[in-house]
């Protein structure tokens, strides 16, 4: 069937014209879908009036003419033709024309907006000659023309039954029209109702996934619901969930997000503006790929992007905003989590450093407190390797205190070298996450050990650098920075508890030594003295009392005086050992206890002391000495007793002419 006729005929005047039974309610009007324009009306009009026929044409067969259908511009979009009758226009050779069309019912009809016969006898010349033609216009359900519907027949036909059989084929055309609106719409309607579903569903996921959310507190958690809802309502998408910080789950597809990426990079775009990027690719044939990056973001910031990527056929405007939605309920959620588990964090800091201060201020020995320092900080940070050094008071050097790394016991360093001379150099800590001696600063600990995780702190104190702390792990990349973080604040306060124990142990020291001589006071010999008596066999005191030492004041004055005792008392304890006990007595008289020796061999040392002293000191003086010892055979044993004897002793010697030495000889026994 060809679509279009055309052939040029002379105009001919209506006549016989009939008027439309006013009766109908919508007369001639066909179910045709308004969402299209002209165009397509006529595509449809085009398409419905082929499957009409298609089904209608066996009804047709007794019909002896030409069934035609024009558009609304009058041009020949259908027809049917029986088999027996012979379209004038074929036996002419000719088409449809506009003139033609107008002389014929197929014009007449749309102008007087009514079913329209025009006789025969109008025909006088050209190729309709002898014919009738019977048309009537066809209407959208908005009322608008969409063409006209007519027969061609020959010249012996009853008007009325043509006019008939036209109007029957008409409302049969209505008919199908109308089954076939129906049945699109019933589609329409179901596909309507599958989106409607499909939508609520969704608001349903995301007041669900937004409940889950709020009662998530654990940021994989809520990256996980995030995640299944997605996937649960697009199947079809590729899903990557980007973020800005490191979090490692294996099981959940993480990305780390880049924002150094080009301009291009939709997912860069969505994190640093905090906006919804889209971009579209057509595939043809009405196929597109579209990538979705959505921020998530909270009211802080932006923790990273959804991207999604699929492609699809329709453009669902709803779409956007949904994920929008759901990616900010998600951020929020994130965030929360994100706040909750920091929070988390720092109150377990919080505990750690109050637990870990409250243990330090325990002690108040330094080599206790380096020891417990280090096994701590192995622990929190579950490192492998920790060291502590301590800047030493004379040298510019640090020196291992503490290490759970034996081959670093007792090292020194000297100033400027590995990462402790940087730390203790620079006053700052420092993080070394893959180390690697080609490119770093030389560490003996880092090569001995072989780590490639390194965090170094200084212990401050009042300003200064009183030692550094090193913890190390083999593994590159192992500590993180809030553990660093950590460190730094824990080292401050193990540099208050080594301050606390250094100004203890000095104040201790100062209770217990005398500040003119250096040796030590009179109350720590005695409580010495005590003590051993309690554990030890035997012990011997050497009193020593300088010569004259009130002419000596007398001639050279008070301050030479107390540098002559100064003198005598360097050679006090540059004369004995390390376990005995030089002490001053009062004035400038002086003592030794010498611990678990007989007095004949006390007599040796107070004999060495009063040769030096006579041969040493500037200017000269001698001491007498008293010597006296206890056995723990003795009838009675005790501090006073043992003093008693050595000042007889003493005075013994200074009666006997002084510098000189007296061995008390109220026991006859001797060790
Ligand atoms: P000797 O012991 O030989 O009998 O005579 P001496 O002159 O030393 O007599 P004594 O021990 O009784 O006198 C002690 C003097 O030592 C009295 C005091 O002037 C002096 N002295 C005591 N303590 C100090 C001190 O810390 N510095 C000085 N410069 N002199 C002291
Ligand atoms: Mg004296
Ligand atoms: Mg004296």
């Amino acid at each position: 069937m060809s679509d279009k006729l055309h052939h040029p005929l002379p105009y001919y005047p209506v006549e016989n014209a009939k008027k439309l039974d006013e009766s109908s309610l919508e007369p001639y009007v066909l179910h045709l879908d308004r969402q299209g324009g002209v165009l397509s009306q006529r595509d449809e009009l085009h398409q419905l009036f082929k499957d009409w026929i298609g089904r209608s044409a066996r009804y047709l067969r007794s019909f002896n003419g030409s069934l035609e259908l024009f558009d609304s511009f009058g041009q020949n979009i259908g027809f049917y033709t029986a088999e027996n009758f012979l379209h004038p226009l074929y036996r002419d050779g000719t088409a449809w024309t506009e003139e033609l069309l107008e002389r014929t019912a197929f014009s007449q009809c749309k102008r007087h907006q009514r079913l329209v016969t025009v006789d025969d006898s109008t025909y006088n010349e050209g190729a309709l000659r002898g014919c009738v033609t019977c048309a009537a216009p066809l209407y959208n359900p908005s009322g608008e023309c969409v063409g006209t519907i007519g027969i061609l027949a020959g010249p012996v036909q009853d008007h009325a039954l043509l006019e008939a059989l036209l109007e029957s084929q008409i409302l049969s055309l209505q008919q199908f029209s109308m089954s076939g609106h129906s049945a699109r719409t019933a589609l329409s309607l179901s596909g309507q109702i599958n989106r409607n579903e499909r939508e609520l569903r969704k608001w349903e996921m995301l007041f669900e996934m937004t409940n889950k959310l709020h009662a998530q507190i654990d940021v994989n958690a809520v990256l996980t619901v995030v995640i299944d809802c997605i996937q649960e309502l697009y199947p079809f998408v590729m899903l990557d969930l980007l973020l800005s910080q490191d979090h490692h789950n294996g099981a959940l597809p993480f990305k780390l997000l880049r924002y150094q990426s080009g301009e291009e990079d939709i997912c860069a775009k969505a994190f640093l503006e905090g906006e919804l990027f889209v971009y579209e690719e057509n595939l043809g044939d009405g196929i597109r790929r579209r990538e979705i990056a959505a921020p998530l973001s909270g009211n802080q910031g932006v923790y990273g992007v959804l991207h999604l990527k699929y492609t699809c056929d329709t453009v669902d405007p709803a779409e956007l905003s949904f994920i929008t939605l759901l990616a900010d309920a998600a951020g929020t959620a994130f965030e929360n989590a994100k706040l909750y588990e920091h929070s988390n964090l720092l109150v377990n800091e919080l505990r750690l450093i109050n637990d870990m201060t409250q243990k330090l201020t325990q002690s108040l020995s330094l080599h206790e407190i380096f020891d417990f320092a280090c096994g701590e900080l192995t622990d929190i940070f579950k490192g492998e390797f920790c060291c502590i050094l301590q800047k030493e008071e004379e040298k510019e050097r640090l020196v291992v205190k503490a290490s759970n790394f034996n081959r670093l016991h007792y090292e020194h360093l000297e100033p400027g070298t590995g990462y402790s001379g940087l730390v203790y150099d620079r006053k700052e800590a420092i993080i070394v996450s893959d180390y690697d001696p080609r490119f770093h600063v030389s560490s003996k600990l880092m090569e001995l050990s072989k780590s490639k995780s390194l965090m170094a702190a200084p212990i401050l104190g009042g300003g200064e650098v009183l030692g550094v702390i090193l913890v190390a792990h083999r593994e590159p990349h192992y500590f993180s920075y809030d553990n660093f973080k950590l460190l730094q604040a824990l080292c401050s306060h193990i540099g208050l508890a080594i301050t606390n124990a250094t100004l203890h142990a000095e104040l201790q020291r100062l209770v217990i030594m005398d500040q003119l001589t250096g040796l030590y006071a009179r109350h720590y010999l005695n409580n010495q003295v005590q003590e051993m008596q309690k554990k030890d066999f035997c012990g011997s005191l050497i009193v020593v009392d300088i010569d004259y030492f009130k002419q000596v004041n007398d001639t050279y004055g008070h301050q030479v005086g107390d540098q002559i005792l100064m003198q005598v008392s360097g050679i006090l304890a540059s004369s004995i050992r390390d376990t005995d006990i030089a002490a001053r007595w009062g004035g400038e008289e002086l003592a030794v206890y010498l611990p678990k020796v007989g007095k004949q061999q006390a007599l040796r040392v107070a004999e060495r002391i009063r040769e030096r002293v006579m041969n040493e000191t500037r200017p000269g003086v001698t001491v007498s000495c008293g010597v006296s010892d206890w056995f723990w055979e003795d009838d009675k044993i005790s501090v006073e007793s043992l003093f008693y004897k050595a000042d007889m002793a003493l005075y013994q010697a200074k009666h006997d002419g002084r510098n000189q030495i007296v061995m008390d000889q109220s026991r006859s026994f001797t060790s």
